[in-house]
């Protein structure tokens, strides 16, 4: 794949969610990673849809350094919760909620309403991908996961709710039960980020708009 010279500061402050976007976009010729700086403040995701808080997130990163910055934002929907937590799934169990906190509270909230069985426990990771330019125009992508909320967390690997999310096709093991490759295969920011990468491939960034 050839890729158009672009410079791009990785925008999230999440170190967990920064390390799977590097690994993703890192072999992309032509693609250069800046770091965020570290005098960049965190940003308020106050917008009410995961792209408007994707574009606050990568905007302000262009505001400070002046270069492309990529973004991203995910949600979790829960069908039996009908789509929570959604946008709002960093402070689900409350502003400053540790990932133990929301994982508890999803569990918690599936029993309330009686959703016991594998097939009341459906749900999709969305992720929405956006790169913000200096002059004002942007890409941006989606990706999408299918799954189920497991009873109990499962396995050691990732952040957030991986111990509790086992996507279809995967036996039913949960994302913590899998290798970053085999995650980056299945999730939701792994097929964002691959159509980015496809987005930013030369030729194809008619797709920029403001
Ligand atoms: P953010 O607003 O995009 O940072 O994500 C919202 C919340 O969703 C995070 O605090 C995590 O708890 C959760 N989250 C985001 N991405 C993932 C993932 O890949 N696996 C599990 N949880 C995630």
């Amino acid at each position: 794949m050839t890729v158009a010279a672009l410079r791009l500061v990785v925008a999230s402050a999440n170190p967990d969610k920064a390390a799977e976007i590097v690994a993703i976009l890192e072999s992309v010729p032509g693609l250069e990673l800046v770091p965020r700086p570290a005098s960049a403040r965190d940003v308020e995701e106050s917008g009410d849809t995961l792209i408007d808080n994707a574009r606050l997130k990568a905007r302000a990163l262009v505001e400070v350094t002046g270069v492309a910055a990529v973004a991203d934002d995910t949600g979790l929907e829960v069908d039996a919760l009908g789509g929570a937590p959604g946008v709002y799934s960093a402070r689900f169990a409350g502003e400053h909620a540790s990932y133990a906190d929301n994982v508890a509270k999803l569990l918690d909230e599936l029993e309330k309403v009686g959703a016991i069985a594998a097939e009341q426990r459906s749900a999709s990771f969305r992720c929405v991908a956006l790169v913000a330019y200096p002059d004002g125009s942007e890409v941006s992508v989606d990706g999408k996961v299918t799954g189920t909320i497991t009873r109990a967390p499962l396995g050691e690997s990732g952040f957030g709710y991986d111990p509790v999310f086992a996507p279809d096709g995967y036996g039913g093991r949960t994302f913590a039960e899998m290798s970053p490759a085999e995650k980056h295969e299945a999730s939701h920011r792994g097929k964002a980020f691959g159509a980015l990468a496809a987005r930013l491939t030369a030729g194809s960034d008619s797709s920029r708009h403001r």
